[in-house]
């Protein structure tokens, strides 16, 4: 044995190969540990068919307007005109210039084989979205992708700063996108990374020194924004590598890597504190210019942002590279109490009909009032957490009633005002209603029961006070359902009644006590009087 070291990963590689060249279905035909080769009979089965449909059909076909996109964004997300607007007119020319990018290739590529394609130089729309949590940020985005048909991914940027492993974690966000494409490398090139709490990767302001990992972060989701070829498998999946060598081995050709050229960033944060950065250089500019025009010091915090200018995020923190390759930047607004009650209300899958449906599972019919939305959202509005705050005050609010009401008799609730006030003593108030509730609907049973008879078998009866008292206590102690009961339990009264009936002519009965205890023996002896009655003069 050679003692020269530890194995390089060329030995490693080499050593893997060999592996593989036995392994069953690496097609060398060699013989393989099973004794078996490949034959046309055991050849592992075909590759299927390449779709019909090109990869990257969407995008081929994409001829919206902003207008149009704007339109869609109007069904979901309330509020957030001006981001909408920004959004859709950047998402469109993205788009189309891709596709127009991607015909041109097409082109060339007929009459010039040999050549690339050599377009003009595209600054492409990355977007930054400025805005508090929970106000539509990442709907929007995720929205649009829907509506388009491109794969979206979504991360935080602080994930990245904390592993250490900078650059290959960020790359992992293109991986991801192939992964959200079904694997369709081709689709992933043209989707959307979407990276949240960017602001924390870029806080330098009133810091000695940057976030050194931050810096790398940008600097390295910089050259993702640009152009690269991102593997697609990352250096740290052992198994990925070894998944591509086999594919290697089986003569599969896997594009290795993804081009991102065509990949639309949007980074997002609620950049605490650019407020500040931006009204101290307004005041420094006022002073500059002679103090001669008064700068306003009252404008509200999303004013100052959307003022916000490329040196104020440079000064906040940001590299400047990776700021300039953002052009696009768009401020969402805070939601109010009134924006919150109509997303409520009006949003195309708002909560309210998320929670409808998941009480209609249980039969349950739950109604919102119009009281009960404007304390939901008066409450969420408390929680500072944007649109977020509704799920949390509404699940609070909820919890108990979704927990009980399914195993009880309750067929509806109603969510109001004072139900939000206070859950817990409304849901005890309806609990303690139960009783009454399950016993008119016990009492229903038997009146349907009575009328299914008729319908059925042309004969009316009717159970005595008496006699429905005793079936609802026995049911309720003997802890049985009431309708099986009175099924079994009258399941041969037809037969009886009809001959009766036939015997007498007699086609309504009152069924009493003794009939509902021990129907059997009193049926019968029911029948043998009828035969009575009809022989008497
Ligand atoms: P962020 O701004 O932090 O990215 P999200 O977009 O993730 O917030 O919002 C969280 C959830 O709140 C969304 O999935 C959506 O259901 C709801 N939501 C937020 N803003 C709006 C809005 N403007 N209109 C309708 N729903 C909204």
């Amino acid at each position: 044995m050679k003692l020269n070291g530890p194995p390089t990963p060329g030995d490693f590689e080499k050593h893997l190969k060999d592996l593989l060249k036995n392994f069953p279905g690496a097609g060398s035909g060699a013989g393989t540990p099973f004794g078996t080769t490949a034959t046309p009979e055991n050849a592992p089965p075909k590759e299927p068919e390449e779709p019909e449909v090109p990869a990257n059909q969407d995008i081929l076909d994409f001829n919206k307007t902003p207008k149009e996109l704007k339109s869609y964004l109007d069904r979901f997300v309330i509020r957030q005109d001006d981001a909408k607007k920004a959004l859709s007119v950047a998402i469109c020319d993205h788009y189309h210039h891709v596709r127009r990018t991607l015909i041109q290739e097409e082109e060339h590529a007929k009459k010039d084989p040999d050549n690339a394609f050599k377009g003009p130089r595209y600054a492409k729309q990355n977007i930054l979205l400025l805005g508090p949590t929970g106000v539509g940020k990442t709907y929007l985005v995720r929205t649009l992708a829907d509506m388009i048909g491109v794969p979206f991914v979504k991360a935080d940027a602080t994930k990245f700063s904390e592993t250490g492993y900078v650059g290959a974690d960020v790359e992992d966000l293109v991986r991801d996108l192939v992964r959200q494409a079904d694997g369709d490398i081709e689709r992933a090139q043209y989707g959307i990374v979407y990276v949240d709490e960017i602001d924390k990767i870029a806080r330098g302001e009133n810091k000695a020194g940057r976030d050194v990992s931050g810096r790398g972060v940008q600097i390295n989701l910089l050259k993702l924004m640009e152009e690269t070829e991102v593997s697609t498998r990352s250096q740290n999946d052992l198994a990925g590598q070894m998944a591509a060598m086999m594919d290697m081995q089986r003569g599969k050709k896997t594009a290795s890597s993804i081009n991102t050229r065509n990949i639309l960033f949007i980074v997002s944060g609620a950049f605490d504190g650019l407020d500040d950065v931006v009204r101290r250089r307004r005041r420094e500019t006022a002073v500059g210019f002679g103090a001669a025009t008064p700068t306003r010091d009252d404008w509200e915090p999303e004013a100052l942002m959307e003022q916000s200018q490329t040196r104020d995020f440079i000064e906040y923190g940001f590299e400047p590279e990776f700021i300039g390759r953002l052009p696009v930047r768009v401020v969402c607004q805070p939601l109010s109490v009134d924006d919150l009650h109509e997303i409520l209300a009006k949003s195309e899958d708002s909560l309210v009909r998320q929670y409808e449906s998941a009480f209609e599972a249980y039969g349950i019919h739950a109604q919102f009032a119009e009281d009960g939305m404007r304390r939901i959202a008066e409450l969420a509005s408390e929680e500072k957490t944007g649109a977020r705050g509704l799920m949390t005050v509404t699940e609070r609010a909820l919890r108990g009633f979704k927990f009980e009401l399914p195993s009880t008799h309750i067929r509806s609730l109603e969510v109001t005002r004072e139900l939000l006030d206070s859950p817990e003593s409304t849901l005890q108030e309806l609990l303690g209603q139960e009783k009454e509730i399950a016993e008119k609907q016990r009492v229903e049973e038997i009146s349907k029961m009575e009328q299914a008879f008729a319908e059925k078998h042309g004969i009316q009866i009717q159970f005595t006070e008496e006699a429905k008292s005793w079936i609802l206590e026995y049911t309720t102690s003997n802890d049985k359902s009431i309708g099986l009961f009175l099924k079994n339990q009258f399941k041969d009264l037809h037969f009886g009644l009809k001959l009766i009936s036939n015997n007498t002519g007699k086609k309504e009965f009152e069924l009493d006590l003794e009939m509902a205890q021990k129907p059997d023996p009193t049926l019968s002896r029911w029948v043998v009087e009828s035969y009575r009655t009809e022989g008497s003069p």
